[in-house]
C-alpha cells in the first residue's frame, strides 16, 4: 500500500513516498526554485545515496512530474508503475473553520481551501497548485488535503474569540486558528505510547519549537489552546517572528516609522524574533555560540524564548487545570540542549523533575525527567508526514 505526501510551497516541494505496511519511507525529495530560474531536485531513495539533478521547473506540474519520474526511475526510483500508488496526501496550511479533519478532495474541497486563502495568502495557493496538478497527472488516484489547522477546532469559544468587538468574528472570522495542528497530535500521541497511559486521560502541553514556534494544550487528546492565533505571529519568540506585542505597540511604531500595514507586515514577520532581539541571525544555534561568548543581546533572545514557552506552559498547566507531561519538538525543541534545560529548570512546583544528565539528546525520543517526576518531560522528534499519510490512507480505506 503505497502513498505518497506532498507539501508544496510557492516555490517548492518536499515529498516522501511511503510504504504504509509498515510505515515505512521509501523515497523522499525536494524540489527547489520551481518557476525561478536555477531548479534543482534531490531524490533519496532509502538505503542509497541522493541524486541531485539541475533543471527548470517553470510551474508545479513540471516539478510533480519530475518527482514522478524519480520514484518511476529504473535505478533510484521506487515504484514499476504508477497504478502502485493508492493515493496522494496533500499538506494544506489553512482549512478555516470548515475542516476539523483530513478530507478527500473534491471540487467543493478546492473551493473552501481557495476561501481560505486570505487566511494564509502564502500558502494555500501553493497547496492549491499541488492538489490540483496532481489531479491533472492522476485522474483516477485519490487526493486527501490534511490541514494544519485543523487539530485545533477542538479549542473552545474562549480560546479562540479574541477580545474585538464580536461581529468582526462573524464578518471576517477574525479569531485564533493556531496552526502546526498536524504535529502537536502526532508528537502528543507519541507521548501517551511513550508513558504507557491512554491519551484520553493525559493534560499535554505540546511546544513545537522550530524557526515557527507554537504550544498547544492537550486534554485528553484535544487541542484547548494554542499560542499562534489568526496569523502565525502570536506566542513565543521565534526565529524572525515577534511572538506577543501589545497590539498599541504595533500601531505607535506604525506612526512614529511612517509605515504602512505591508511594511509593518514584514518587520513582524521577517525583522523580528530571535534575530530582532540578537541582531546576529535568526537560526539558534549562531545565537547559542554568541550567548556563550559573551553577547548579551543573544543571551537575552535566549532569555526571552525561554521565559515565553515557561509562561506558557504555566498558562496551559492552569488552563487544564493539572498537566502530565510537557514535550519538546522540531528544529529547536529536538536539539536544543541549552532551550530544554532553560525552560525546565524551576518547574519543580508544578512536578516536573528536570534531569540535566538526560538532557544530552538531539533529535530522537527520549525522556528528560527524574523517574519519580509525576510530570515527565518528553522529547519527540516530530513527523507530520506520516500523520498525512496515516490520514490518507484511513481516508481511502
Ligand atoms: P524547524 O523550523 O523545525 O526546521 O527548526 C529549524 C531551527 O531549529 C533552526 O533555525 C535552528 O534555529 C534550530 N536548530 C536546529 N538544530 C539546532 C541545535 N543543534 N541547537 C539549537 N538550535 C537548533
Amino acid at each position: 500500500m503505497k502513498v505518497l505526501v506532498l507539501n508544496c510551497g510557492s516555490s517548492s516541494l518536499k515529498y516522501q513516498l511511503f510504504d504504509m505496511t509498515g510505515e515505512e519511507v521509501m523515497a523522499k525529495g525536494l524540489v527547489e526554485r520551481i518557476g525561478i530560474e536555477g531548479g534543482r531536485i534531490k531524490h533519496t531513495k532509502t538505503g542509497m545515496d541522493s541524486v541531485v539533478s539541475d533543471s527548470d521547473f517553470p510551474n508545479h506540474k513540471v516539478a510533480i512530474k519530475a518527482v514522478l519520474d524519480c520514484l518511476l526511475h529504473g535505478e533510484h526510483g521506487s515504484l514499476q508503475s504508477l497504478e502502485e500508488l493508492r493515493a496522494v496526501g496533500h499538506r494544506v496550511v489553512h482549512g478555516g473553520e470548515k475542516f476539523a479533519k483530513s478530507v478527500v478532495v473534491t471540487a467543493d474541497v478546492l473551493r473552501t481551501i481557495d476561501e481560505c486563502t486570505p487566511f494564509a495568502p502564502l500558502h494555500n495557493p501553493a497547496n492549491l497548485l499541488g492538489i490540483k496538478s496532481m489531479m491533472e497527472i492522476l485522474p483516477k488516484v485519490p487526493q486527501i488535503a490534511v490541514f494544519d489547522t485543523a487539530f485545533h477546532q477542538t479549542m473552545p469559544e474562549r480560546s479562540f474569540i479574541y477580545g474585538v468587538p464580536y461581529h468582526y468574528y462573524e464578518t471576517y472570522r477574525v479569531r485564533r486558528f493556531g496552526f502546526h495542528g498536524t504535529s502537536h497530535l502526532y508528537v502528543a500521541h507519541r507521548a501517551a505510547e511513550m508513558l504507557g497511559k491512554p491519551l484520553e486521560n493525559l493534560k499535554i502541553v505540546t511546544c513545537h519549537l522550530g524557526n515557527g514556534s507554537s504550544i498547544a494544550a492537550v486534554d485528553g487528546g484535544r487541542s484547548v489552546d494554542t499560542t499562534l492565533g489568526f496569523g502565525t505571529v502570536s506566542g513565543v519568540l521565534m526565529g524572525t517572528r515577534c511572538g506577543d506585542v501589545d497590539p498599541v505597540a504595533v500601531l505607535h511604531l506604525m506612526q512614529e516609522e511612517g509605515l504602512d500595514s505591508k511594511a509593518m507586515s514584514h518587520v513582524l514577520h521577517k525583522d523580528s524574533g530571535v534575530l530582532g532581539i540578537s541582531g546576529i541571525s535568526s537560526d539558534l544555534r549562531d545565537v547559542e555560540d554568541a550567548a556563550a561568548g559573551g553577547n548579551r543581546r543573544a543571551k537575552l533572545a535566549l532569555d526571552i524564548l525561554c521565559y515565553g514557552v515557561k509562561k506558557y506552559i504555566g498558562a496551559y498547566a492552569a488552563a487544564m487545570g493539572g498537566l502530565d507531561a510537557v514535550v519538546f519538538t522540531a528544529g529547536v525543541g529536538e536539539n536544543s540542549v541549552l532551550v530544554r534545560e532553560m525552560v525546565c529548570e524551576g518547574l519543580e512546583f508544578l512536578g516536573a523533575l528536570f534531569d540535566k544528565s538526560k538532557n544530552a539528546v538531539r533529535g530522537k525520543e527520549a525522556f528528560i525527567c527524574k523517574p519519580d517526576s509525576r510530570v515527565a518531560l518528553l522529547v519527540v522528534p516530530t513527523n507530520e508526514e506520516l500523520v498525512i499519510a496515516r490520514d490518507t490512507l484511513s481516508l481511502v480505506s
